[in-house]
């Protein structure tokens, strides 16, 4: 009997030792989310950011304010080091109101809430006019040819799959039209394209982003047009022959610079491992971006401040880097990275917010093939555990892409993933303003970033 009691107490010690790591973590993890929720600074600083520079596109006046609010905010945390890195950006200024309007054969016209895409031509200063073909792909272009496209308008209306429960997988199965479409249409002659908005909804809301033009095609003209006048422009198109009028007019300027911004925490132990956490500061030129991807920026800066104000000392360097140029370039991105795979610098992990300042739900991890199976064996056995009661989860999936430029340092690459389903009745429209943002929501955000970096920087990946 004695010897039974020695034995299970053997056990309740060994138990306990091994559990002593992760109490300690789930703690530490706990604090940190209600510093987030009571102290944290986020969402002051994203309210600075959205009224006080408001809509910033790379290249322009707005980002370079943008810049100066931020570097201010960084250096308000103790021991945090602040600088820019240069980044030479092609500025795409929209220009006057856009017009696009629908003449149908039968039926009274109407002008369309429309919105030019990012990186596009204009169409000139007398506007084109041309029967609009409707079509659902980019293959279907191909098929229809130079003789039924040649000079007319392409209208892509593929919807975003209202169906699809993760909305991120539905962008990425219709956003093609809106990258690749103009280019495609252009091939067979087309004048100029219009691109239903990309979101399940149904609403007024005019949805831009960019578009890449291909070589060898000519540059045409390109707008998305609001989903409910892409049902209308549908519905007259099946009671006879549409005419389009578009018109618009921006411009592109070469060559200026747009910097990231970055800001640190020197490691204690090992200031030359780095730990990246970021978003990207520039935004579309028609809305305050709090969503897309103030809501990112701040949630990373957000991240010193916590460690800071708990007293948390990081082993590795932690660096804040806002990267410029996302929505249409990423050349903030590509700029970084270059400068990191040069560097003498070790790698650790990045992280992104760049999915909206909803409540998180989670991680997504990715890295080098040569090394994912096992950053994602580590992580989901040693880190879990102290995520997974506050409700997160794990997944193999893409990070972010101003971090996937960083693979070939080998880097563990990680997406914050918030709630999806609300992400496009924002995204790149006039409504992704602070007020969309929930206090508390994005302050677990930054909590949920925090806490991951904490268990990385404290307990290792590899
Ligand atoms: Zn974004």
């Amino acid at each position: 009997m004695y010897k039974f009691i020695t034995f299970c107490l053997l056990i309740l010690a060994k138990v306990s030792t091994s559990y002593g790591q992760s109490d300690e973590a789930i703690a530490m993890v706990n604090k940190i989310h209600t510093q987030a929720l009571t102290q944290g600074k986020s969402y002051d600083w994203l309210r600075a950011l959205c009224k006080g520079a408001g809509p910033r596109i790379s290249g322009s006046l707005a980002y370079s304010n943008a810049v100066k609010i931020v570097s201010a905010q960084l250096k308000e945390i103790p021991g945090v080091e602040v600088r820019t890195q240069d980044v030479t950006v092609n500025y795409w200024q929209r220009g006057p109101r856009e017009t696009v309007e629908a003449i149908p054969s039968r039926g009274k016209k109407w002008i369309l809430k429309s919105l030019a895409l990012g990186n596009s031509i204009g169409t000139g200063f007398k506007g084109i006019k041309a029967d609009v073909v409707e079509v659902s792909s980019l293959d279907e272009v191909d098929k229809l040819g130079k003789e039924k496209l040649a000079g007319k308008i392409v209208f892509y209306n593929r919807r975003m799959d209202p169906g699809i429960i993760k909305s991120f997988n539905a962008y990425g199965r219709a956003s093609d039209q809106r990258v690749s479409g103009p280019s495609r249409a252009a091939a067979q002659g087309a004048l100029g394209v219009i691109v239903r908005s990309m979101t399940q909804e149904l609403d007024d809301y005019p949805h831009t982003g960019s578009l890449r033009y291909s070589e060898d095609a000519p540059k045409i003209p390109a707008l998305a047009i609001s989903t409910n006048d892409a049902e209308k422009l549908s519905a007259q198109l099946k009671n006879g022959k549409v005419e389009i009028f578009m018109k618009d007019d921006p411009k592109t300027i070469n060559g200026k610079n747009s910097p990231n911004v970055i800001g640190e925490i020197k490691g204690s132990e090992s200031p030359e491992k780095v730990i990246v956490v970021g978003g990207h500061l520039d935004s579309w030129d028609v809305a305050e971006g709090a969503h897309d991807d103030g809501a990112g920026c701040v949630q990373a800066m957000e991240v010193l401040h916590l460690f800071h104000s708990l007293g948390y000392k990081p082993k590795n360097t932690i660096r804040v880097v806002l990267f410029s140029n996302e929505e249409n370039g990423l050349e903030g991105a590509r700029t970084y990275a270059a400068s990191a795979i040069n560097s003498r610098e070790k790698y650790i992990a990045a992280i992104e917010s760049d999915a909206g300042g909803f409540s998180p739900r989670g991680f997504t991890f990715d890295a080098d093939t040569s090394v994912l199976k096992t950053y994602f064996r580590n992580v989901s056995k040693n880190f879990l555990p102290a995520m997974e009661g506050l409700g997160y989860q794990f997944e193999i999936g893409g990070s972010g892409a101003d971090i996937t430029p960083l693979k070939p340092t080998k880097a563990m690459l990680v997406g914050l993933r918030p709630d999806p389903q609300r992400y496009f009745d924002f995204h790149h429209t006039a409504r992704d303003v602070f007020e969309a943002v929930h206090p508390r929501e994005l302050k677990l955000g930054a909590a949920a970033m925090a806490s991951l970096i904490y268990l990385i920087d404290a307990y290792g990946i590899e």
